[in-house]
């Protein structure tokens, strides 16, 4: 390997930023929840993630194995339906990655688990303004790169995906969950699950090692 990795160092440096990030969008996200629900979503999201910061510092293990336990410490931080999901996500890609390789097939074989499992939980599917809209073309995008290709720059080019995905929901009725009932008052405002995930995948761009033997 050209530039050894700590096991878990990539799980725990995502997290960390993914916390920031979120946290630095935390009433946006609320202002998009209140649209049509509750106001919580940033709220719920950086409980979350400060849960899953401190679950993943305490285990030792791979990659895969922290984004498993982080994912169930989100799940029962956040709570709700958007803890539920993520928190699922997060669960069923690390066990699915496992100690891996994390190539860019693994990563999407891995992604796809944990979106089928979303899904399945959420009973949603890609256009009833769910985080599906955000992660469903981002997995597409990053299973429509060579395989060869390493991850940081296959996840960089799916990336747009992810963005213009979440931006689609502003147009779309909620079908789905608390805001269904007030479903066309969610028109012109964006998904705020779906922001949240665009923002997730964002902050792991950044800390992706860009070295081909990962
Ligand atoms: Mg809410």
């Amino acid at each position: 390997m050209s530039s050894p990795q700590i096991a878990g160092a990539v799980v725990r440096r995502w997290l960390a930023l993914a916390l920031e990030t979120v946290a630095a969008h935390e009433e946006e996200l609320g202002r998009l929840d209140a649209a049509a629900g509750d106001g919580d979503h940033g709220a719920t999201m950086v409980r979350g993630l400060r849960a899953a910061v401190a679950a993943a510092e305490k285990v030792n293990g791979s990659d895969g194995q922290l984004l498993a336990a982080a994912g169930a410490a989100f799940a029962d931080a956040a709570g709700g339906a958007s803890g539920a999901l993520v928190g699922a996500l997060l669960t069923t890609t690390g066990r699915t990655l496992g100690d891996g390789p994390y190539d860019t097939p693994s990563v999407v074989k891995a992604l796809q688990a944990g979106l089928t499992m979303v899904k399945r939980l959420g009973k949603a599917q890609p256009g009833d303004k769910t985080l599906i809209d955000a992660l469903q073309p981002f997995v597409d995008a990053l299973a429509a790169q060579p395989p060869d290709q390493p991850l940081a720059a296959a996840w960089r080019a799916a990336l747009p995906a992810a963005r213009q995905g979440a931006a689609a929901t502003a147009s779309m009725v909620a079908k789905r969950g608390r805001s269904a009932k007030l479903g066309e008052r969610s028109l012109g405002h964006a998904d705020p699950g779906a922001v949240s995930l665009a923002l997730l995948l964002q902050a792991a761009e950044a800390v992706l090692p860009s070295a081909t033997d990962r």
